[in-house]
């Protein structure tokens, strides 16, 4: 494949075949995108601002110009952007309940030639947002489906939450609104929490401002009251702001404000994830169950289900605090 291909919208690469000798003059010609070739046939999967309108890059700006059409969330909303920048490509409608049929009329375009460029009301398309059907519709039908990254609320909370990220993280989108269904989700993640646990990372939720003192109150419910947290709220806003400390004091600073507003995102500290002080150990767990006249293997094999373990990772702990 040759290097507009790879760039998947007909731009061709620095350096690569039909670059001129002189770098500055190259330079200036690109920017003026004079030697871009127009965009090539595909679905365009384009990153929007999470609030700050200069979050899009400069291709983004250029397929949204050039798309032969937009599939919006909320065709009002993306206007707004479009209108800040000048671009007057139609736009048509593409949301979570009509999502089905118009992905299916959407592909039949593309496989005419179509450039459709697909966005949300903000973010990355398809993160806890409409985009998976098209992509799937388009994949399926042998069109190119091609990203154009850009901004997005988890990353922008995760990478300046101060969180361990090294350690890896999860992404969960929007913690359910019942209580139950809450609960259950945070009560699996707890597991074994070793290193090797799935809970040993970081664990990013989306997070409504209504529900985010529950959500909270749950956190220490489940992993103690020590258990530390991020909530990057309005990120990248007027009011962004970072609420760091565990899980007891975020709901406290919240708690004691008129009213909890903007959009947030919900960030868990792995190390607060293991078993240490809050929760039983496997040991005593099973210990608990034996004593309750359970048999010792039984026992192991129900507290690992409990907490979402591994067999062989539940043996590990229960071997490790056996002797405590
Ligand atoms: N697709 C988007 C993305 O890439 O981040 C997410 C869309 S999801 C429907 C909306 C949720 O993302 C909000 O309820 C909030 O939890 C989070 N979110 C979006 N913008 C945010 C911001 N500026 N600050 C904090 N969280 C934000």
């Amino acid at each position: 494949m040759d290097a507009a291909g790879e760039a998947g919208d007909g731009a061709s690469s620095k350096g690569g075949e039909g670059a001129p000798g002189d770098g500055a003059a190259w330079e200036a010609e690109w920017a003026m995108g004079r030697l871009r070739a127009p965009l090539s046939a595909g679905l365009y999967l384009v990153a929007t601002p999470i609030g700050n309108l200069e979050d899009i890059t400069l291709r983004a700006l250029r397929v949204l110009r050039e798309a032969d059409r937009i599939a919006c969330e909320d065709t009002r909303q993306t206007q707004k952007l479009l209108h800040h920048y000048g671009i007057r490509t139609p736009t048509v409608s593409y949301h979570a309940h009509n999502e089905a049929g118009r992905a299916a009329e959407l592909v039949e375009e593309l496989k005419a030639g179509g450039r459709i460029a697909v966005v949300s009301d903000a973010g990355t398309p398809g993160i806890a947002d409409p985009g998976a059907e098209i992509v799937a519709a388009a994949i399926a039908a042998g069109v190119a489906v091609i990203p154009v990254p850009g901004a997005n609320a988890l990353l922008a909370g995760l990478i300046a939450s101060g969180l361990d990220v090294e350690a890896g993280f999860c992404f969960h989108g929007f913690l359910p609104g019942k209580a139950g269904q809450r609960r259950s989700l945070l009560e699996g993640l707890r597991g074994g929490g070793t290193s090797e646990g799935k809970a040993a990372a970081v664990q990013v939720f989306y997070e409504a401002p209504h529900r985010i003192l529950e959500a909270l109150a749950d956190v220490e419910a489940v992993f103690g009251a020590g258990q530390r947290v991020v909530v990057g709220r309005e990120l990248t806003k007027l009011h962004e702001e970072f609420l760091r400390g565990t899980a007891a004091e975020v709901r406290a600073e919240l708690g004691g404000r008129e009213s909890v507003r903007g959009e947030m995102v919900l960030m868990l500290a792995p190390r607060g994830l293991r078993v240490e002080g809050a929760i039983e150990s496997v040991a005593a767990a099973v210990r608990g169950l034996v004593g309750a006249g359970v048999e010792e293997k039984e026992a192991l094999k129900r507290v690992a289900k409990e907490r979402g373990m591994g067999k062989s990772e539940a043996y590990r702990e229960w071997q490790r605090g056996k002797g405590r």
